[in-house]
């Protein structure tokens, strides 16, 4: 009884020695060695752990598949990938005679007389066989088998966190790898703004004094506050800034949250170099307001003559009509032109000269100016007034007109025969709100988003295509946001549009 007590806590003490080395370990190689000596307390010529292909590819790359110890270890390993083939099907094998079963290794070796084989089983995923072979033949005996399975079990397991362990790591190295080959400059933060990852590019925008490493606060070494409060900002959204930087670079950057369980863990700042698209936009702007100033004498001159062409002598009713062509295509262009200075001259905020406005009469001059308009089209338009008065606005008055009038000649333009239009003025909020409601033709709710872009115009399709430049709901916007307010559309194709401008009743000292 004594021996039989010996030998348990002898079996005990190896189980809890490979157990300690499976738990300490997370690569195979470290793992394996206390798994195999165990195994060789029992005696046999060779102990192996063989481990399966898996179908994932980068797995198999880094990982070292098999592992033995023993002195005919190397003259069995033959045997590995048809013990691998027993135990894919059959969790334990035990062989007294494997050549009978046609297990023998290639070489000249005389195959084993005995051989035991566990399959290595974790939450039921297969990750090959634990074997040992014996030069002679044996038994092996209740404990013996129950010692080989418990310490089976500690090799799945450990099978188990060292694919867990190289899967992590080599999503890891892919990870650097994008970062490291991607140009823009990319920013990893945790959630109090210390660099959790920085790539080559971000190194070489922002560091220009100590190397950024991990941990490092980003208030350390960025200098743009704009990108310091993007990046420590509490959103849950992504967030966008323009961002200068020394040499006149401007970047666009991105700053995107790291969500887990709802918890903000840091954010992803990615910055793109949009440097040459602000000097193209410039260079365009500035181009446009050239040709167009350049344009304006010539077309003066145009109109000029062709209108004195009359003056100077008898035109037959056929060179009438090439006249008013003429002075009607000189006018559509003269407008244009006239609208693309408006636009640079707001955009550039040059001539704004707020005052104080009374809106109400505003609104009345421009829907009387366009009632002729909306008449020969048999258009209702009304003015919709709150019992209230709207009190005066502080804004430019010539600017907020045409605003207006821009609106609801759209409005008369895009609403057929017999329709309604109905303007209206409200004052919230310490906003005073313009709204121009038609039933006309309506817009899709694809084109909807860019209505307000220059020279944006629908596709017509209807009958009686009308004319424009596709700019004055340019200057609309222009006009709104150079007095701190914006503009707005609802609609539906077929149905009717609603039109919104918003400004503050004052504007900031
Ligand atoms: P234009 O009228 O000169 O084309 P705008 O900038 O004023 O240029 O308008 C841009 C486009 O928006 C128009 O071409 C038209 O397709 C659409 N649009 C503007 N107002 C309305 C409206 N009230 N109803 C339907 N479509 C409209």
């Amino acid at each position: 009884m004594r021996v039989s007590l010996k030998n348990r806590l002898e079996e005990i003490n190896r189980l809890l020695f490979v157990s300690q080395g499976v738990a300490s370990a997370i690569e195979m190689d470290t793992a394996v060695q206390p798994i195999l000596e165990g195994v060789m307390a029992i005696g046999p010529s060779s102990a192996r752990v063989v481990l399966a292909q898996t179908n994932a590819l980068d797995m198999n790359v880094n990982m070292p598949t098999r592992f033995g110890l023993g002195e005919l270890t190397d003259e069995y390993a033959d045997l590995d990938n048809q013990i691998l083939g027993l135990t894919q099907k059959q969790d334990k094998v035990i062989l007294t005679n494997p050549a009978r079963a046609g297990l023998e290794p290639a070489n000249d070796f005389p195959p084993p007389a005995t051989l035991m084989a566990v399959a290595l089983k974790h939450e039921n995923v297969y990750y090959g066989a634990l074997w040992l072979a014996y030069e002679q033949p044996r038994k092996f005996n209740q404990e013996e088998a129950r010692f080989i399975s418990t310490i089976a079990s500690q090799a799945a397991l450990a099978a188990a966190n060292a694919r867990l362990y190289t899967s992590a790591q080599m999503g890891r190295q892919r990870l650097e790898a994008i970062l490291a080959s991607t140009p823009d400059p990319v920013l990893v933060t945790d959630h109090r703004g210390r660099v959790l990852l920085v790539n080559p590019a971000a190194v070489n925008l922002l560091q220009n004094g100590p190397e950024i490493t991990s941990g490092t606060p980003v208030e350390s070494f960025i200098q743009q506050e704009e990108l310091i409060a993007l990046i420590n900002s509490l959103e849950d959204q992504p967030q966008s800034a323009e961002v200068s930087f020394p040499g006149n670079r401007i970047f666009n950057a991105t700053a995107s949250p790291v969500l887990a369980d709802g918890q903000l863990m840091g954010r992803v700042c990615v910055l793109t170099d949009i440097t040459q698209f602000k000097e193209l936009d410039a260079l365009k702007t500035e181009f446009v307001s050239t040709v167009s100033h350049d344009l304006r004498s010539p077309l003066t001159l145009m109109r000029g003559y062709a209108t004195m062409l009359q003056m100077v002598g008898e035109l037959n009713e056929q060179q009438i009509g090439y006249v008013e062509k003429i002075v009607s295509g000189v006018e559509n262009m003269s407008r244009l032109v006239n609208n693309l200075l408006d636009l640079g001259r707001i955009e550039a905020g040059i001539g704004l000269r707020p005052e104080m406005v009374d809106v109400t009469e505003t609104v009345a001059q421009v829907t009387e100016g366009l009632q002729i308009q909306a008449a020969q089209k048999q258009i209702n338009l009304t003015t919709n007034f709150p019992q209230e008065e709207i009190p005066a606005v502080e804004a430019d008055p010539a600017l907020l007109q045409q605003a207006f009038y821009n609106l609801v000649e759209n409005a008369i333009k895009y609403t057929d025969r017999d329709g309604e239009i109905t303007v209206s003025l409200a004052a919230e909020n310490d906003m005073l709100v313009f709204t121009v409601r038609d039933n006309g033709i309506g817009v899709a709710p694809v084109d909807q988003p860019r209505l307000f872009d220059r020279f944006f115009r629908v596709d017509q399709k209807q009958s009686n295509p009308q004319s424009g430049s596709g700019m004055g709901l340019a200057i609309v916007k222009s006009i709104a946001e150079r007095h701190g307010g914006g503009v707005g559309v609802e609609s539906q194709l077929g149905q009717g549009s609603t039109f919104h401008l918003t400004i503050p009743l004052r504007q900031p000292k």
